[in-house]
């Protein structure tokens, strides 16, 4: 054994050199920014003239009128407001816009996953230069493990982009999701992981994590409908399916995102133990209180659902228009009743050229004032990943994750819209 230890050694180095070569280094001195405002992600107050020391990739200090360190490098952004790296905890960047089934049987059956995963090094990017320095990407949609490989090229420094938590292909029970509606003569891609049975389940997600997954995603319900004033769905698994697959997540150390919109999917999710919620439009007072008590998050994908609703309604649904409505009333209850909303866009179900920051406007047009817009967006959002020791606010030893903007998303929360500055673990990335 002792005689082999040095060759493994000079092996592991050989391998390890050309990755840390590529990787977009942290400065190794300091930096200080200098804002004329700093929302820290936390504080109910903003922090008038601050000072953020940036060390390597971390934050060393942050506070009001700090001394700047001899021979630190001084990035002055004059009088911007900063604030922590924003966290979207629901994308697909493996997706270009899926308003009707048309758009997304297309880039199912017409474009290579190589192709789409060229194209979310495209959709990372543009995440990052709008600020979003963490996402949690809820499933491929088809394209299998290509969104790890993302992940892996990211930490890397293969391409700019944000850090990333991956949930691969997701998964859902046979004839439940697309693709749907082909020959039975043919075999066409599936949008998920199709898996029947309780046993099946776990090994999905054990091969899910086998391949990568950071979460589990999976399809908790379809095929909303209006019944007695309430939003209703087919659930998908079967309590038995649901559980196991918690369950073995769970004992794996990764956490549950359901898809779950009407009030029976979103309930058979809470049953099961699903750590957030995804869309939930048809939550109401029953389903908010247990989230409450069991602690669960909610991210309700506001924007997309208003954006599809048109083309979704022309094309033969027009229960996703209703489904707007009752959000909203869902969204005004929640805040009150004090449940996790985290933001959470669903960029790529829209086009990634629409800026995922418009989530911002109608969280606060719903009812939140800015800062817990912006507080859904970092230490909120944080908390969801459990990453809150790492992300989510400007203070000693998180990641120097900081984005600046040019005037007061306290006064004008749509400022999130245009992001001018940019730095993820110290790099910057864009400097307006
Ligand atoms: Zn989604």
């Amino acid at each position: 054994m002792k005689i082999l230890r040095p060759a493994i050694v000079i092996l592991i180095s050989a391998l390890v050199a050309p990755f840390q070569a590529a990787k977009a280094a942290a400065p190794a001195g300091v930096t200080a920014l200098r804002c004329g405002r700093l929302i820290d992600g936390k504080r109910a107050e903003p922090i008038e003239n601050a000072v953020v020391i940036v060390e390597g990739e971390r934050i060393k200090e942050a506070g009001a009128g700090l001394a700047v360190p001899a021979g630190a490098r001084v990035v002055d952004l004059g009088r911007g407001t900063c604030l922590p790296g924003l966290i979207d905890n629901h994308t697909h960047v493996m997706l270009q816009g899926d308003i009707t089934a048309a758009d997304y049987d297309e880039q199912l059956l017409k474009e290579s996953i190589p192709y789409r995963a060229i194209r979310a090094t495209a959709a990372v990017r543009t995440a990052l230069m709008n600020g979003f320095t963490a996402l949690r990407d809820l499933e491929t949609e088809g394209a299998m493990y290509a969104d790890v490989d993302v992940k892996t090229a990211i930490n890397r420094g293969v391409i700019p982009g944000p850090r990333m938590f991956v949930s691969t292909r997701a998964l859902a029970p046979t004839g439940t999701y697309p693709l749907l509606g082909y020959s039975w003569e043919l075999r066409v891609p599936e949008g998920v992981q199709i898996v029947d049975g309780a046993d099946n389940v776990r090994h999905a997600v054990r091969e899910q994590v086998k391949y990568g997954a950071d979460w589990i995603k999976y399809y908790s319900d379809r095929r909303y409908f209006m019944k007695d004033g309430a939003l209703h769905s087919w659930v998908n698994f079967t309590g038995e399916e649901a559980r196991a697959l918690v369950e073995e997540a769970h004992r794996l150390g990764r956490k549950v995102a359901a898809h779950a919109i009407g009030r029976d999917g979103i309930e058979s999710a809470l049953k099961a133990g699903a750590d957030t919620i995804e869309h939930g439009d048809g939550l109401d007072d029953e389903l908010l209180d247990l989230m409450v008590r069991r602690g669960v998050y909610w991210c309700p994908t506001i924007f997309v659902g208003a954006y599809v609703a048109e083309g979704r309604a022309a094309a033969g649904a027009p229960i996703w228009k209703t489904m707007v409505d009752l959000e909203r009333q869902a969204f005004g209850k929640a805040l009150r009743k004090g449940v996790k909303i985290s933001y959470g866009t669903d960029a790529g179900g829209y086009a990634w050229t629409e800026n995922q920051a418009k989530e911002f406007a109608y969280m606060v047009r719903y009812g939140m004032t800015p800062l817990q817009a912006i507080h859904a967006a970092t230490s909120v959002a944080a908390a969801l990943l459990g990453q809150e020791a790492d992300l989510g606010s400007v203070e000693p030893g998180r990641y120097a994750d900081i984005v600046a903007v040019k005037g007061d998303p306290l006064a004008d929360i749509t400022e999130l819209e245009r992001v001018s500055f940019v730095m993820k673990g110290g790099v910057v990335y864009k400097q307006e």
